[in-house]
């Protein structure tokens, strides 16, 4: 069947797009946001930004989707600036980078949330911030260029979220 694959008879010119190794997720999952289509935000990220994203499954997410075993949500990646001031974000969150993803477990239960940031920490992922989110109920994670390996914790105080370490 020699020649029929109609992908080899297309932009024959183009440099060949570098295939991301993305096994489990994907830019288009760890860029959308509901807050953002019903606000017309366009929240389309640079290239920059995908190469974060894509560093971060690929250091972190992947390995623990593999290791998980069952499909894990991502509820926010990427936040552009504006997006990420309309949901109350801290300005120097790492979801502006792209360096960041909020995830739950399909089963979004405290119990299975909790299995997956355990097991980022028993799989000794590179991540930079692990935070437990009000008891489990979502687990941020980030990976970026510092490897602070810091664990933390959210909570209310007086209204404010107050992050501790763990
Ligand atoms: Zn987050």
């Amino acid at each position: 069947m020699v020649g029929n694959d109609g992908d080899d008879c297309v932009g024959t010119n183009e440099k060949k797009i570098k295939v991301k190794n993305m096994k489990y997720f994907s830019i288009r999952e760890m860029t959308k946001s509901t807050t953002a289509i019903k606000r017309n935000i366009d929240n389309s990220p640079s290239k920059e930004v995908e190469r974060s994203l894509t560093a971060l499954v690929e250091k972190v997410l992947d390995p623990l989707r593999e290791a998980y075993g069952k499909p894990i949500i991502v509820t926010s990646g990427y936040r552009c600036p504006r997006l990420n001031k309309v949901v109350g974000g801290a300005v120097s969150s790492q979801h502006v980078k792209g360096e960041a993803a909020d995830i739950k477990s399909v089963q979004d239960t405290p119990e299975e949330n909790k299995k997956l940031f355990d097991l980022i920490v028993k799989l000794k992922l590179p991540f930079d911030q692990l935070i437990n989110e009000h008891n489990y109920d979502w687990v941020h994670v980030s990976f970026g260029a510092r490897h602070r390996r810091q664990k933390l914790k959210a909570v209310n105080k007086n209204g404010r979220t107050t992050y501790i370490n763990i």
